[in-house]
């Protein structure tokens, strides 16, 4: 009798967080877009640290759906996992180009800004230069993120982290920059974001949510599955919109005269399961209010 109850208590345990695991992924479901709950934001708090607060809380709901998909029970063992799986690296194809010299002050700039100092803790920066002598790369030894590069490549890119064997490179295209006429607030702006993805460790997250995992349990609907993965993406890149720009109004500021310059090539209002990024609407919303609060102070 006995070992039937703690059986019957084993199957309601169960059914118990069977049903909890559904209605929390039902909620966050419909929680899709990026909502930073502005009309919510204490008194005691500034707009800027509750968009951060809430951009963080977003991503950790977004993540929370994949970790229940994957029956990943805690932080801890999603950490343990992160900690046995290798770090993608590789040669990539892109093609280096010189740095212009307004980039490379704009990345010393970036490196000698006080909150990002507090955050990378940078120990030297020196730039590489190719065989004409032209600047092709500044490479910033870190204490809290190894060694983070800053390369200029060619073709039509708009920013982009990837992962190296002691750290990472953030790799920007001189090209874009010139055919979009971004000023230096706007390539600080950029960079800043590159290094909130850094601090966060997105690439490595994306790759595993993405590759490993959706590999490893094909049996999962792939279609729901990729949606809360894209549904993640988005709420990474608001994460690093916000994060990214370091409290710097200028930096903000920057960020949306980018994103009303790609709005014009991508103008559309509405987000697509499978889109990455917010609109450039939506992030020209967000920052806007945060400028606002920044620029006031
Ligand atoms: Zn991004």
């Amino acid at each position: 009798m006995k070992k039937y109850f703690s059986l019957l208590k084993k199957q309601i345990l169960c059914l118990v967080a069977t049903l909890l695991a559904t209605v929390t992924i039902t909620v966050i479901a419909q929680n899709n877009c990026i909502n930073l709950k502005l009309n919510k934001k204490p008194t005691y708090t500034s707009t800027y640290e509750w968009c951060k607060k809430r951009a963080k809380a977003n991503v950790n709901m977004k993540a929370t759906v994949l970790l229940i998909f994957l029956k990943i029970k805690s932080k801890k063992d999603w950490k343990n996992l992160k900690n046995n799986i290798a770090k993608p690296y590789g040669p990539w194809s892109y093609t280096k180009v010189a740095m212009p010299e307004n980039m490379q002050n704009c990345v010393y700039n970036v490196f000698n800004n006080h909150e990002v100092v507090k955050a990378v803790k940078p120990i030297s920066i020196h730039k590489e230069r190719k065989n004409d002598g032209k600047v092709q790369k500044i490479v910033v030894q870190t204490e809290n993120f190894g060694t983070i590069k800053i390369a200029t490549v060619s073709g039509n890119l708009k920013g982009k982290v990837t992962t190296d064997k002691d750290g990472y490179t953030i790799i920007l295209s001189p090209s874009t920059i010139k055919k979009l006429k971004l000023s230096n607030d706007s390539i600080k702006g950029i960079i800043g974001h590159e290094l909130a993805h850094i601090i966060y460790d997105d690439a490595f997250e994306w790759y595993i949510f993405d590759t490993v995992y959706c590999k490893k349990h094909w049996y999962l609907n792939p279609l729901e599955y990729s949606d809360y993965y894209f549904a993640l993406s988005r709420a990474c890149e608001t994460r690093a919109d916000i994060v990214g720009t370091f409290g710097n109004p200028r930096w903000a500021k920057g960020l949306i005269e980018f994103f009303k310059k790609i709005n014009t090539e991508d103008s559309s209002d509405h987000i697509s399961k499978h889109s990455t990024h917010p609109t450039p609407k939506q992030r020209i919303a967000y920052l806007e209010k945060i400028y606002k609060f920044l620029s006031n102070k």
